[in-house]
C-alpha cells in the first residue's frame, strides 16, 4: 500500500493490476501523470494492449466460477472488512487523490467518504438480494424470483472522482456475485491499484477485481470482448453514446453516464445569502470539475444585482492553492491542456456578448494548472459559454423575467443530470420538481447527489441506459432475475395432458 504513496515520483510506474498482482504493461505506451499543483510529472502509466484486456477478463471469468458460489453471508462479512480498511485509510487515498487530480484534501476525504457510503449500502447485500416467493401460486404449486450475477462486468470511469466513482460500479457488482475489471482515468490512475491493494487485503479472491489502465485501445477492447457481459461508464456525453451504442450493438448490457450543465433558479423571494453561499460552494468546489456542479444560475427577476453582488463578494476570499496545504478551498485543474481549455471560455465570452465579472486568469502564477474563479454575467443560449460544459471554475449567470422561463431554459438543455432552485415558496418548489427534465433535483440543496440507498443518474444526454447507478438500480443493472414454477406432486398422479397449463 505505502509503496505507491511513497515512491520517488521519478520512478513511479503505474501497472496493471490482473488476477490478484501487479502486472507490467508490455505495449511500450504509456500516460503521463501529473501533479498539478506543480505542474510536474509525477508518474507514468502503462496504456494496455487488446492481449493485457483478454487477460484481465480471463482472470475475472475463472474467478467468477467461485465468487458466484460463495455465500452471501460470507460475502456480507468480507464487505464488513473493506468498509473498516478504506475507512481507516481515508487519509491515504485522499492524499493520492490530491496528488494526481490536484483536489484539496478536505474534498478527497469527502470523495472517499461518499464512496464508502455505496460500500456500506452493499453490507446489507443478503438484504438487498432477496427475492420474492408465492407459495400455492397454483394448486401445489409454487412460484419464487432469484436475481443472479451476470458473470463479467467492466466499468470505465472519468478522472474526476478517480475512488468514487469506481466504488459506485465494482462495489454492488462484486457484491452481487460479479467479477470485475476496471478501466480507470489514465489521467490519475493510482487509486484504482490502491483499491486492488486493499481489496486483496481484506481477502477478495484474486481475479475478482482487475485493473487496466489505458485508452481507445483498453476501452474498445473491453466494449469487444465477448466475455464481458455489462458495462458500466462515467465521462464526457461522445464518449458515453459511443460506449452505449458500441456495448449494446455487442449484446451488452451498459448504463453509460455523460456529462452535464447544471443550472440552478434562484426565485427573488430565496433568502440571497444563503443563495450565494450555495452557488460559489457548488460552482467553485473541486475547481467546477463535479458533474453535479453548478454551472449555470439563472436569476429570476430583480433578484439578479444582490445575489451577483454577494456572489462577487465572497470570490475574492476563496483560498485557492496546493491541495495537500490545509488551508486551500480550492485547488488546480487536472491538467494544463484542460486549465488553457476552460481559460479560453473567459477570454472569449466578451466576444460573444456576455460580460466577464470576475476572470479567473487574474493572478495566476507558477507551472502549476490552476486557474481563479470566474464570473461571467449576460451568458445566454446560443454562446459557447453557455451552450459547452466547461467542466472548471466558471460560473455564468443568466437573467430570466420569470419562473416559466427560467425551467424552460432547463428542459431546453441536451444535458439532464443535476438542477436546484433557491426559494421560500414551497408551492413553487414543488411545480419545480414536477415540471424539471432533470433526473437529480435539489430544493434548497446546490449539489443534490443521492445518498447510496437512491439511484444516481441525470437524464437525456447526461446517461444512457435505463438504469441508473449504485443504490437499487444499481443491484437491477448487475443482476438478472429468473423465476423458478416447482411442484412436488405425487407421481402417482401424474397424466398426460397437451393443454396449455392453467393456473388455477
Ligand atoms: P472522458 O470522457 O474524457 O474520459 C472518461 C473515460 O473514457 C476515461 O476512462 C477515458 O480513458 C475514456 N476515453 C476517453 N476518450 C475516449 C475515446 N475516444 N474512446 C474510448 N474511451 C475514451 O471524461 P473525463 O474528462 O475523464 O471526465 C470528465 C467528464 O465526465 C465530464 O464530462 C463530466 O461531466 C463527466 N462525468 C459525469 C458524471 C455523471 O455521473 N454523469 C460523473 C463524473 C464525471
Amino acid at each position: 500500500m505505502t509503496d505507491i504513496l511513497e515512491a520517488p515520483a521519478s520512478t513511479k510506474q503505474i501497472t496493471h493490476w490482473i488476477g490478484g498482482r501487479s502486472v507490467a504493461g508490455t505495449s511500450g505506451r504509456k500516460g503521463a501523470v501529473y501533479n498539478p499543483a506543480t505542474g510536474r510529472q509525477s508518474g507514468e502509466v502503462d496504456f494496455a494492449t487488446v492481449e493485457e484486456v483478454d487477460a484481465a477478463v480471463r482472470a475475472a471469468k475463472d474467478a467468477f466460477v467461485e465468487w458466484r458460489q460463495m455465500s452471501l453471508a460470507k460475502r456480507a462479512e468480507l464487505f464488513f472488512r473493506i468498509r473498516e480498511l478504506i475507512h481507516e485509510r481515508k487519509e491515504e487515498a485522499a492524499k493520492l487523490l490530491v496528488a494526481e487530480h490536484g483536489k484539496v484534501l478536505s474534498d478527497a476525504i469527502g470523495e472517499v467518504t461518499r464512496g464508502l457510503e455505496v460500500i456500506e449500502y452493499c453490507c446489507g447485500l443478503p438484504t438487498l438480494l432477496k427475492s420474492e416467493f408465492s407459495e400455492q401460486a397454483s394448486t401445489g404449486i409454487d412460484v419464487y424470483s432469484i436475481r443472479q450475477p451476470l458473470g463479467v462486468v467492466a466499468g470505465i470511469t472519468p478522472f474526476n472522482f478517480p475512488a468514487m466513482v469506481p466504488m459506485w460500479m465494482w462495489a454492488p457488482a462484486i457484491a452481487c456475485g460479479n467479477t470485475f475489471v476496471l478501466k480507470p482515468s489514465e489521467k490519475d490512475p493510482s487509486a484504482s491499484n490502491w483499491t486492488a491493494e486493499l481489496l486483496k487485503e481484506a481477502g477478495l479472491p484474486d481475479g475478482v477485481f482487475n485493473v487496466v489502465h489505458g485508452d481507445k485501445v483498453a476501452v474498445d477492447a473491453v466494449l469487444e470482448h465477448p466475455d464481458i457481459a455489462a458495462v458500466s461508464y462515467v465521462g464526457s456525453t461522445p464518449i458515453a453514446k459511443y460506449v452505449y451504442e458500441t456495448a449494446t450493438a455487442k449484446g451488452k448490457r451498459c448504463q453509460a453516464l455523460g456529462g452535464a450543465k447544471n443550472h440552478m433558479i434562484v426565485l427573488p423571494d430565496a433568502d440571497i445569502d444563503m443563495a450565494a453561499d450555495a452557488a460559489v460552494s457548488a460552482a467553485y468546489g473541486s475547481a467546477g470539475e463535479r458533474c453535479m456542479a453548478i454551472s449555470q444560475v439563472i436569476a429570476v427577476g430583480d433578484v439578479a444585482t444582490p445575489l451577483i453582488d454577494a456572489i462577487k463578494e465572497r470570490i475574492p476570499k476563496l483560498k485557492v492553492g496546493d491541495g495537500m496545504d490545509p488551508s486551500s478551498e480550492m485547488g488546480p485543474l487536472v491538467t494544463k491542456e484542460h486549465r488553457d481549455r476552460v481559460a479560453s471560455y473567459v477570454e472569449n465570452a466578451p466576444g460573444e456578448g456576455a460580460e466577464v465579472l470576475v476572470d479567473g486568469r487574474d493572478g495566476v502564477s507558477g507551472d502549476g494548472f490552476f486557474l481563479r474563479p470566474s464570473l461571467i454575467d449576460n451568458v445566454a443560449p446560443g454562446m459557447k459559454a453557455y451552450e459547452d460544459e466547461i467542466f472548471g471554475p466558471v460560473l455564468g449567470i443568466t437573467r430570466a423575467d420569470s419562473y416559466d422561463e427560467a425551467v424552460a431554459l432547463i428542459n431546453a438543455n441536451p444535458y439532464g443530470n443535476g438542477t436546484a432552485i433557491f426559494t421560500r415558496d414551497g408551492g413553487v418548489a414543488r411545480r419545480f420538481q414536477f415540471d424539471v427534465q432533470v433526473g437529480m433535483v435539489g430544493i434548497n440543496v446546490p449539489i443534490p447527489v443521492p445518498v447510496a440507498y437512491y439511484s444516481f443518474g441525470g437524464w437525456k444526454a447526461s446517461l444512457f441506459g435505463d438504469r441508473h447507478v449504485y443504490g437499487p438500480e444499481g443491484i437491477e443493472f448487475y443482476t438478472r432475475g429468473k423465476v423458478v414454477t416447482s411442484r412436488w406432486p405425487d407421481p402417482a398422479t401424474s397424466t398426460v395432458d397437451l393443454g396449455f397449463p392453467q393456473t388455477r
